[in-house]
């Protein structure tokens, strides 16, 4: 009331209430600009997810939808963004970092935890921002792992589609192994590779060993805080399992991990089973070691030069790729498209995850943390990422 006693004062006040506002809103702006994503190989379920994400976190986030995968003919699709958002099988090396550098790209947002289809010299040489999504579904991983290793051990699709031809027979190596007691080694034993050593241990009261570069406490300590599972060596654990499953990332060091050297040493008729990446595995010694009975079957999630497959209907189409239909004929294969981590959780944490880290880079703070712990991991690393756990 004092300050508007005179109408030139009420004007004023007008004028001061009006800049505030405006002042206030272009802050606002600001501070959310929209920010452009390119999604490469962009199904509707992740559409449904980011649109939703972006809705609930009011992101302001400006998506456009491709369902390309990112490679070097599809990258001019990331003209005008400020970032690509890319998942398991879009490629990013080196050419195409340089590319998306031109572009005025400042992101790459994996969807993702592997980061082996991205030439991380070459984006720290560019400036340009990896974040990765690191535990979207560690559980879900795991737990397939498990459903893998029993359908494997057990013939469940085989028996499935035999009933409903109305084939009941038990002829045709349809005979498995009682899990209970058998002994299960698991290679790498971070966030899935440790929950799965624990399904396997508390839940089929298997006699599970470990194999990993570096010891972590949850498997190696004493119960109750640990699981007093023993480490050993990569060939002791071949030597003498009867079921393996992976869970190493991908880098040089473990590229091609099981091969024809390690084929020797197997202990024969072991079940392998690989949700975490194809090139962990020689397919062309996978393939005699299958053939020649080394290895009894092989459950795998993931495989060799699954990039141009995988995601995709090939079911009226030739697959090319010799390995993998050689695979696909085998019996005692089994073979799902690179789904582990499918759950509705995962979406949900992988969308979150994946536009709070964009929202850092947009507001100059890079990717954010939560209780401390790195959400999302800005790459590149000194180390290999695996020991930042
Ligand atoms: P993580 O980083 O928590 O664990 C990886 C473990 O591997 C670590 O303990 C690390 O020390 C170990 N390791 C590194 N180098 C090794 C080597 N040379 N030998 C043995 N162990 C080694 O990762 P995570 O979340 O458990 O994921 C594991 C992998 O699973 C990812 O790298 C990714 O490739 C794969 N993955 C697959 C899916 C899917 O849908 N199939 C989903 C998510 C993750």
């Amino acid at each position: 009331e004092t300050l508007l006693h005179t109408w030139g004062e009420h004007i004023q006040y007008e004028a001061f209430v009006r800049w505030l506002f405006e002042m206030r809103s272009s802050s606002s702006r600001s501070k959310s600009r929209s920010f452009k994503v390119a999604i490469f190989s962009c199904a509707p379920y992740d559409r449904e997810w980011f649109d939703r994400a972006n809705e609930e976190l009011s992101s302001n986030m400006e998506f456009t939808y491709n369902p390309e995968q990112l490679n070097m003919d599809t990258v001019k699709l990331a003209q005008g963004c400020d970032a690509v958002c890319t998942f398991v099988n879009d490629f990013a090396g080196a050419d195409v970092v340089e590319a998306l550098h031109e572009l005025g790209v400042q992101m790459i947002a994996l969807r993702c935890a592997g980061f082996d289809r991205v030439d991380l010299k070459a984006t720290e040489r560019f400036g340009i921002t990896v974040a990765r999504v690191p535990a979207y579904s560690p559980y879900a991983v795991g737990e397939h792992a498990v459903a893998l290793m029993l359908s494997l051990n057990r013939h469940i699709t085989r028996s499935y589609r035999n009933a409903r031809i109305g084939n009941f027979s038990l002829n045709g190596a349809m005979i498995g192994q009682t899990l209970h007691g058998k002994r299960v080694g698991i290679i790498g034993t971070g966030l899935i590779g440790s929950i799965t050593a624990r399904v396997m241990k508390k839940g089929f009261e298997c006699d599970v060993v470990a194999y990993d570069v570096f010891e972590n406490p949850k498997i190696a300590d004493p119960e109750p805080q640990g699981l007093a599972i023993p480490y050993v060596s990569l060939d002791d654990l071949l030597s003498t399992c009867d079921f393996i499953s992976l869970h190493a990332p991908l880098l040089p060091s473990t590229k091609h991990m099981i091969n024809f050297d390690k084929l020797k040493i197997m202990k024969k008729g072991i079940m392998i089973v690989n949700t975490s990446r194809g090139g962990l595995i020689d397919t062309k010694a996978l393939i005699q070691g299958l053939k020649d009975g080394t290895i009894g079957g092989a459950a795998m999630d993931v495989v060799e030069n699954e990039a141009p497959y995988f995601f995709r209907n090939f079911s009226t189409s030739w697959i090319t790729d010799e390995n993998i239909a050689v695979l696909l004929r085998m019996p005692n294969v089994l073979l799902t498209p690179h789904l582990a981590f499918f759950t509705r959780e995962a979406l949900k944490t992988i969308s979150d995850t994946s536009l709070k880290s964009m929202a850092g880079v947009r507001e100059g703070s890079g990717p954010p943390k939560q209780n401390g712990k790195l959400d999302c991991v800005c790459l590149p690393p000194k180390q290999e990422p695996s020991v930042q756990r």
